[in-house]
């Protein structure tokens, strides 16, 4: 038996390798997302089977407890998934990343206080299951706080306490001390007192590490907290000796890793600048840009009709907003429209437009806009000098030119798609206010943009019409 369960574990391992590569591209995604569903079912059953086989309690109370969970969890993930909108998928998944690290948590000190009561676990298992309390720990209230700030639920100002980076250094040290006085305790009871206190620590720790961190950076936060989710797996793996659990964490970890990385490089930020925060303010209602910036122009859906009817080449900015007012359909329709005359039309997407890397892309995906014109921020902005018409849709801070040109700016050295370079640009938005960054936009002041304020979707509808 144990012996098919490793089979099915590596291939398993394998289906998650296969999907992982295959979420790399759009156009390989779905088959991307098939193989790692297969990936899970099968390790699951394998789980389960192993878990009946070593049960020590009869097998059929084993089987109704897994049952029971199982139906409990699928009935709560089945009805959140179904009810989720595609704009509070990074607080979703952020509370995803907060159970990783509560079960990493959880099977750490199950594990420990299965030790003999004399003590005597040896010292590898206790190292695994302190560090796989602190990362989950970390984890835990990291994400946490990170769904808080997404959802809109905490502000998402950092919090800039005097002298957080010596706290956090304090809590790492203090952590070392208490994995010293761990390893030294002669029994598994009195050894409980350093792991307590130290889950204590890890738990201010996360929390603080996240609400010190801006809304502006939230997009690296939570890839970061991905990586720390799947080291806090793979920790849990060593304590449960469970090599698929080791193996997927790793994977976890190191995608998120590298996630955060490209995100950092798209962002003009270094990776340690993110992680030790102070970054970005709340975003909202503050008009942009503050003081006097002048007038802005604004324009009706039948001018913008009539401009893009003129037009020769067009380019489609999406941003947050899009999602907000579900308006891909509509801009889908309306871009099918413009080729259909003639006119070259691109998507100019930035790599952390909306709320999520990718959000645009699947957005776009699901209104079944050809992949082929979907323009990633490098490849766009060369092009968008000889560009006539800019439609920047629901998109703000990925639009902003005080990245290049204020260096006061919190913004400043944020690569950014240079819409403000094309010949007209039309903004749709339903007021002046800030997008995520708490940042005003002198976009909106310049003399070739036009605003055309109201909900994206409605906006988009009237075009289509007076098209
Ligand atoms: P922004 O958040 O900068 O701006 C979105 C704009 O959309 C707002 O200014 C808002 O203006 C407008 N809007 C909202 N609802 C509607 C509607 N119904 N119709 C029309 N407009 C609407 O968006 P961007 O995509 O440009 O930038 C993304 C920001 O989010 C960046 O700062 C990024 O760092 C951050 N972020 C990114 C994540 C990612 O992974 N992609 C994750 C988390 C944060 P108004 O209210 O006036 O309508």
């Amino acid at each position: 038996m144990t012996s098919v369960v490793l089979a099915a574990y590596l291939v398993a391992g394998i289906l998650f390798i296969l999907s992982l590569a295959g979420l790399s591209a759009q156009a390989s995604a779905r088959r991307g997302t098939v193989l790692g569903m297969l990936g899970m079912g099968l390790a699951l059953a394998a789980t389960v089977a192993l878990a009946l086989e070593r049960s020590a309690r009869p097998w059929p109370v084993t089987a109704g407890l897994i049952l029971l969970v199982l139906v409990v969890g699928a009935a709560v993930g089945t009805w959140r998934a179904r009810r989720v909108e595609m704009t509070q998928m990074p607080e979703l998944i952020a509370l995803l990343h907060s159970f990783v690290g509560l079960s990493a948590v959880l099977v750490g000190y199950g594990s420990y206080l299965g030790e003999p009561a004399a003590g005597g676990g040896d010292a590898v298992h206790r190292v695994e299951v302190f560090l796989g309390v602190l990362i989950g720990a970390v984890t835990f209230t990291g994400s946490v706080v990170a769904f808080g700030k997404l959802s809109g639920r905490l502000s998402s100002a950092p919090l800039t306490l005097p002298a957080r980076h010596l706290l956090n250094l304090a809590a790492l040290v203090g952590c070392g001390a208490l994995l010293a006085w761990f390893l030294g305790a002669g029994t598994t009871a009195a050894g409980l007192a350093p792991l307590l206190l130290m889950t204590v620590v890890a738990l201010a720790l996360g929390w603080h590490l996240v609400a010190a961190i801006g809304g502006g950076d939230m997009p690296v936060v939570v890839s970061m907290l991905n990586s720390y989710s799947g080291w806090a797996a793979a920790a849990a793996g060593f304590t449960l000796g469970n090599d698929l659990l080791i193996v997927t964490g790793a994977l976890v970890g190191a995608s998120g890793a590298i996630l955060s990385y490209l995100m950092c490089r798209a962002m003009n930020r270094s990776f340690w600048s993110v992680v030790l925060g102070g970054f970005g303010s709340a975003g909202g209602a503050a008009p942009a840009g503050g003081t006097d910036q002048g007038e802005v122009r604004e324009t009706s859906p039948d001018a913008v009709a009539a401009l893009l009817t003129a037009a020769r080449s067009v380019v489609v900015v999406p941003g947050y907003g899009m999602a907000v007012a579900k308006a891909q359909h509509p801009v889908a329709d309306l871009v099918g429209r413009l080729r259909e005359r003639g006119v070259t039309v691109r998507f100019g997407v930035h790599p952390v437009a909306g709320r999520l890397p990718g959000h645009m892309n699947v957005l776009l995906a699901e209104a079944r806009v050809p992949y082929d014109i979907v323009l990633g921020m490098e490849e766009v902005n060369p092009d968008l000098p000889g560009t006539d018409v800019v439609l920047v849709i629901g998109a703000n801070d990925t639009v902003n030119p005080a990245a290049q040109d204020d260096p006061s700016s919190p913004i400043a050295g944020m690569p950014v798609i240079e819409a403000w370079k094309a010949r007209d640009v039309v903004v749709f938005k339903r007021s002046l206010a800030t997008g995520y960054a708490g940042v005003g936009n002198p976009l909106f002041f310049r003399e070739n943009t036009a605003m055309l304020f109201g909900d994206a979707k409605e906006q988009v509808d009237k075009i289509v019409q007076a098209l």
